[in-house]
This record gives C-alpha cells, structure tokens and sequence, in this order.
C-alpha cells in the first residue's frame, strides 16, 4: 500500500474538461497580465469570502509583505507572530524592515496563545500576525480585543485556512486584512504560485493594488517603490475553475479528520486534534509523544505512507533569528512530536485504515 500525504491527480482529473476550457480560453485571450479574468476570480472570492477587497498577487509570501506595507508597518516597527509557522511568516515582517517578535503558542490548538499578548507589547509594537496553522482558526477574539486596545493593526496569515470561519465569518476578513496563499498544496491551490490580499479598509486595498505594480496607479506614473507580484490570468482562470468545490472538499477533509480521531481515539501516546468549529484541516497533525515521532515517521516510511513534520524548527530557532533555546518552551516541544497525516480527496477509507493500523504499530 502506497498512500502519499498528499494527492492531487484525483482532483485534476475530476476537473479535467473545466480546466483545459478556462486554460483554453485565457491563453485565446492573449491577455495573461491582470485584465478580465483576474478582475473575474477578485470578484468571485471577495464575495465567496464576504469582503470588499480582493486583490490577486504572486504568492502568499507576498500577500504577507505587501499586506504589511499596506498597513503602513516598516522599518523600526515590531510585529507579535507565533514561532510555529512557515518561515514566510516572519519573512515578511523582516523583509518590511520589521522585527518579528515571538510569542509562545498553546499546545492544543497549535497556534498563538493570546494571553501571552500582552506582555510582548511595547512601543514600537505595530501589529500582531495570527497564523490559522493547519487549517484552525486563531483564538481571533481575544486577539483583536488586545489589538483594539493598544490601536495595533491585525494581519492574518491566512495560507492554511481557505474557507475556515472563526465566529461564522470567513478568516481573513476579521482583522485589518487577510493574507491567502494559492500554493499548489493549500486548501484552494493554483498549479502554480498565486497569493490573494483581502480587506475591507478602501485606502489598504489602493495601496495593495499600487504596491503589486511597482508602485503605480498608472503605467509609468510610479509614485513608490513596489513590487511586480501579479496573479497570473492563468492561475486566476483556474482557481475560478476550483473556487464553487473548494466548501465541499472542506467538508470532506473534516470528515477526513473525523474518522482518523474515531480511529485512533483512546491510543495511549498520541494527542490528537480538536475538530472545532470552521477548523478546515489544511493537515490533520498529531502529536506522538515520549520522543518517538522520528521513529514512527521512518516506520510510516517504509510502509509507503507519507507524512511531514510541519515545522521542525521554530523559528526563533533558526540562525536568521537565533534567539537561544529554552526561551518559547511549548513551540520548542510541540515541534518535536508534531506528525502531518496524509489528508486529501485520495484518501478512502481502506488508505486510512491502512495508515491507521500502520501508525498504531509503530508507536
Ligand atoms: C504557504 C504558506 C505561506 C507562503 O505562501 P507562498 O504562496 O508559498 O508564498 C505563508 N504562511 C504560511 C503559514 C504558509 O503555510
């Protein structure tokens, strides 16, 4: 039995005939720079998400960076974000000429404990960065009551969360603006990079939309230095081919998460994930304690069954930011028992079963 973590020819194929039409009619187009189908997809998901603002960029990396400009944060400035992310997160915030400043995570929901906020606050505090990690939304309320309070600006990292809704609304629109990644694993891929800026603040969504054409509102009128970080008109094309399936394969990677925690509920030395409300699942990730994650994934291995370790490393770890260890104590042992499921459309019930009866052996 082969069962990868992650699959998405069974996608593809369902796709097949709506993808070679839109790729068909974009390249029929010889428009591939902004244009109609990208205005198009920031319609569609603006209202999908329930936000004023859509704005089609590069990358999530991007969506990050440009969304902090765009919120006025930059040199001298510090940015609250959890150690327990992807290195793009406080990538951006460095790339600015911010500092990130790390705050510790909780252990349970895997993403910043807001009750730690308050005590990394200081005047040079601009903004806090929330990361929905896996899929989970943030604890959003508690964070933007300390945000309100100290007048700091909220960007969430969004990358991971496509469609996740914290409080019945989409994340992404309950901060000052939301960042997307269109990564071809992420919840709502391209099959290419792609990143997406939301917010409802009008002056946020001009400043983005100049930022991603070198600084201009007209051609060769450039007013600031920005970036090219254009979404493609043929990524754009195809994520308007996914966008109207992206709520039921959300739906089918919580059942996905459901019947792995039926499966496994009970097994001594595995933590499993809370299925909380509007969590998407992005990865369905446990936690193998007494020091023998690395084992069980080697065993997993020579099974046939991926999966990943998302994040070894914290990165106040990292020698970029090399702050010493022993200082974020929950990121520093979560990072070494976290274990990422295979998770996706590819897996049927017999693949999960196999991965089941696997995993429970190699503990
Ligand atoms: C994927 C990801 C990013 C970066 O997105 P790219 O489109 O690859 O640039 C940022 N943050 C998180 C949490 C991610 O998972």
């Amino acid at each position: 039995m082969v069962v990868p973590i992650l699959d998405l020819a069974t996608e593809i194929e369902f796709l097949w005939d709506d993808l070679m039409a839109a790729i068909t009619r974009v390249l029929r187009s010889g428009q591939f720079i902004l244009g109609p189908e990208v205005e198009a997809f920031e319609r569609e998901v603006a209202e999908y998400l329930g936000v004023k603002h859509a704005i089609g960029l590069n990358s999530g990396t991007d969506a990050l960076v440009i969304g902090l400009r765009a919120l006025g944060v930059g040199p001298g400035d510090e940015v609250i974000t959890t150690p327990f992310t992807f290195f793009a997160t406080a990538e951006a915030i460095s790339l600015v000429g911010a500092t990130p400043v790390f705050v510790d995570i909780d252990p349970r929901t895997f993403n910043l404990d807001p009750e730690l906020i308050p005590a990394a606050i200081t005047p040079r505090t601009k903004a806090i960065l929330p990361v929905h990690l896996y899929g989970r939304p943030a604890e959003m309320e508690p964070i933007l009551a300390i945000a309100e309070e100290h007048g700091l600006k909220v960007l969430e990292d969004c990358a991971q969360a496509f469609g996740a809704t914290y409080s019945g609304r989409k994340v992404g629109t309950l901060g000052h603006a939301g960042a997307f990644s269109f990564f071809p694993s992420k919840n709502l891929g391209a099959y290419g990079d792609g990143g997406l800026l939301v917010t409802d603040d009008d002056q946020v969504a001009e400043m983005a939309r100049m930022l991603r054409a070198h600084g201009s509102r007209r051609k060769y009128h450039n007013e600031m230095v920005g970036y090219n970080s254009r979404l493609d008109a043929l990524q754009a094309a195809i994520l308007r081919v996914k966008l109207p399936h992206v709520d039921r394969w959300n739906a089918q990677r919580r059942e996905v998460a459901r019947r792995y925690n039926q499966l496994l509920d009970g097994v001594p030395g595995l933590v499993l994930p809370e299925i909380t409300e509007g969590h998407v699942f992005h990865q369905y990730t446990v936690r193998i304690l007494g020091g023998k994650r690395d084992a069980v994934q080697q065993s997993l291995a020579r099974a046939g069954i991926g999966t990943m370790v998302y994040y070894p490393i914290p990165l106040h770890r990292l020698p970029v930011y090399g702050h010493s260890e022993g200082s974020l104590l929950e990121a520093e042992r979560v990072a070494s028992e976290v274990l990422s499921l295979p998770m996706g459309l590819h897996l049927d019930g017999v693949a999960q079963g196999g991965v089941v009866k696997k995993l429970i052996e190699s503990l």
